[in-house]
């Protein structure tokens, strides 16, 4: 059932009178009272250029209530809204409790009671005209009806009356076919067009008309495709009649489909709608204005995976507004939309975090991350000491606010942040040896292997050769061995840090070290690995290419050592294989008691080699090269 809500306002017409010269003489005047020759049983009389006329005149034809109390000798009449007191033989009067003196007083004359016309049509408010040559006074309390129009802003439907003044009216609406009535008394036509052509939105025209005359009725008739419910507005001054139409809310439709439940609350036309999310429980809230609530089922409990209940409400009466509540499970992402059927809203998994884990295994620690939902990732290692797993579609939620220490040796710790298109997920890592990805892009469990670095722990004595008094090979042009071996092993020792490894270094200046002391110190230190850098020289300037030097019977480990730091040199830096070599008479290889091996990095007396070294490039490539080599022996490990 649909109810009719209907504001009736009741406004009257009221009359103003203005003659000027009435002659002073009883009897001989016509009075036309809403094109009606009105003929009194008393003649309207004259008095003090003021015509008065019998009680009856008023009560009956001006549609007003009139009372007269013999005791007090007072009149008093009666509108909706106006409240006139007249007192017999005095010209105070009051209008709605306000006081007026008039030029004439009520009287009795032959027991009957003449009230001023002039005043009581002014507080009344029709227009009025003395006609002199027929000494006629015309009294008119009709309202003009101006225009009737159609106005849509945002599917807000409503039809505009225009009258010329104040006006009474009723409505009324009829079904087959549908359509509502507006009646207006004491109403003419004048300006609103007869049949105004709508067709849109279920209106199909509005068509205006003189229902009745004597008294007036004008008629404005709303065509409709289908039952509207309406409210009347009507505007401040009276003159204007707002009637707007209103969409009926019918039951809500829910399907399940196959990543997302959409819902249709079903509207009977186009509406407008705000839709907002509340917390603590979460729901999605529809307001829809200009809308009245067309089922009994208010609230539908659901076995849905997303929709615990829906709750819908007559929110608001007057003006309309039909609210429908989702009652959600989880945070979910929705949209709504205006759909052919009504208002469609979808509510999906939200993309964010579930879980962000991880566990430590021997050489890597595994680091997991559980999305709601199959999602884009990329990886990126940013830097020596970070790796960055981007989710662009993904909005960074509370669960992940907080840092995950871990603290491995692998992984420091774990945060996430809000990127200007997703989220980033930052592992700080006390170095970055290399990762593994487990899984691949979109998932929703994603998963990568963080190698823990083989130099974690491990403390690796960087010797560069020669030093201070001795300057090792010299080349022809004056280049010094010990100032470049200085160079690449600088070089070196920052590498090897930055990859996780303890370092120490024998010299760091041009300074003389004996050859004795240098594997002295490494044992002192207990050293993990002991690596001596060299570049070569001959009086053959022809001569080039590299070679590794180690000492045989101290175990198999530094000749491993050597191989590996050969093949990359030849591999990666270009070098001529000139090979390993097995020396027993090398102090620092033979007393040292870790692994140790020495490597030649070129000759310094051949041209071409010399150039290559005394380029920084190339020089940084050397320590490059030598540090993979250390990572790629304990790696094997
Ligand atoms: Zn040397």
């Amino acid at each position: 059932m649909k109810k009719v809500a209907a504001v009736l306002a009741v406004i009257l017409c009221f009359l103003v009178f203005t003659m000027d010269k009435v002659e002073a003489e009883s009897g001989g005047i016509k009075l036309v009272i809403n094109q009606e020759v009105v003929k009194p049983d008393v003649s309207p009389i004259i008095r003090n250029g003021r015509t008065l006329v019998p009680i009856r005149i008023i009560s009956e034809k001006l549609g007003a209530k009139v009372y007269w109390d013999g005791k007090d000798r007072t009149v008093t009449i009666k509108t909706f809204n106006k409240n006139i007191l007249l007192k017999i033989d005095q010209t105070r009067t009051f209008l709605n409790d306000k006081e007026i003196t008039l030029d004439v007083a009520a009287t009795i004359i032959s027991n009957r009671t003449m009230l001023p016309l002039r005043f009581v049509s002014e507080a009344l408010g029709a227009s009025v005209k003395w006609d002199g040559s027929t000494r006629t006074v015309y009294v008119n309390q009709n309202v003009e009806l101006l225009d009737v129009r159609y106005v849509n802003v945002d599917n807000e439907q409503l039809i505009e009356i225009s009258g010329s003044k104040p006006m009474e009216f009723s409505t009324l609406t009829l079904t087959d076919p549908d359509r509502i009535v507006v009646d207006i008394k004491n109403c003419v036509i004048k300006g609103a067009k007869p049949e105004l052509k709508v067709a849109q939105n279920g209106i199909i025209r509005i068509r205006s008309g003189q229902f009745q005359v004597n008294p007036n009725i004008s008629r404005v008739v709303i065509d409709l495709e289908r039952p509207f419910d309406y409210t009347v507005e009507v505007s401040e001054d009276g003159t204007k009649l707002i009637i707007k139409l209103q969409v009926f809310i019918d039951e809500v439709e829910v399907s399940n489909l196959e990543d997302r439940v959409k819902a249709i609350i079903g509207t009977s036309g186009p509406v407008n709608f705000v839709s907002s999310v509340l917390e603590d429980p979460y729901r999605v809230i529809i307001d829809i204005p200009n809308s009245v609530l067309n089922t009994t089922e208010n609230v539908i409990q659901l076995k849905n995976r997303f929709i615990k209940r829906i709750r819908m409400a007559q929110f608001s009466v007057n003006p309309n507004t039909v609210r429908v509540v989702f009652d959600l499970k989880e945070e979910v992402d929705y949209s709504a939309v205006a759909g052919e059927k009504g208002i469609e809203v979808e509510f999906k998994i939200k993309d964010n975090i579930k879980q962000i884990s991880y566990k430590s295994y021997d050489k890597y620690t595994k680091v997991m991350i559980e999305l709601n939902s199959k999602n884009e990732y990329f990886i990126e290692s940013i830097s020596h000491d970070c790796i960055v797993i981007n989710l662009p579609k993904i909005k960074a939620n509370k669960l992940t606010d907080e840092t995950i220490h871990i603290n491995d040796g692998v992984v420091k710790n774990i945060h996430t942040v809000q990127t200007e298109e997703g989220t980033g997920i930052i592992l700080n890592l006390p170095y970055y040896f290399k990762h593994e990805e487990i899984t691949q892009s979109p998932s929703k469990h994603i998963a990568i292997k963080i190698f823990k670095t083989p130099l974690l722990d491990k403390l690796i004595v960087i010797d560069a050769g020669h030093g201070g008094d001795e300057p090792g090979a010299i080349s022809p042009s004056g280049v010094m061995e010990k100032d470049l071996t200085l160079d690449i092993a600088k070089r070196l020792n920052e590498l090897l840090k930055k990859a996780g490894a303890n370092t120490f270094m024998i010299r760091e200046a041009d300074v003389t070290v004996p050859y004795q002391i240098r594997p002295d110190i490494a044992n002192k230190l207990d050293a993990d690995l002991f690596f001596s850098i060299h570049i070569n020289a001959y009086y053959n300037q022809t001569i080039h290419g590299a070679e590794t030097l180690y000492c045989p019977g101290k175990g198999d480990e530094s000749k491993k050592l050597a191989q590996i730091v050969q093949n990359n040199m030849v591999e990666k830096l270009g070098l001529e294989d000139r090979g390993i070599w097995g020396r027993t008479n090398l102090v620092v290889l033979r007393e040292t008691k870790m692994p140790a091996v020495l490597a030649e990095v070129g000759y310094l007396t051949h041209p071409k080699e010399e150039k290559m070294l005394l380029d920084r490039d190339f020089r940084q490539r050397v320590a490059e090269v030598l540090c993979e080599s250390i990572i790629e022996y304990y790696a094997d490990e």
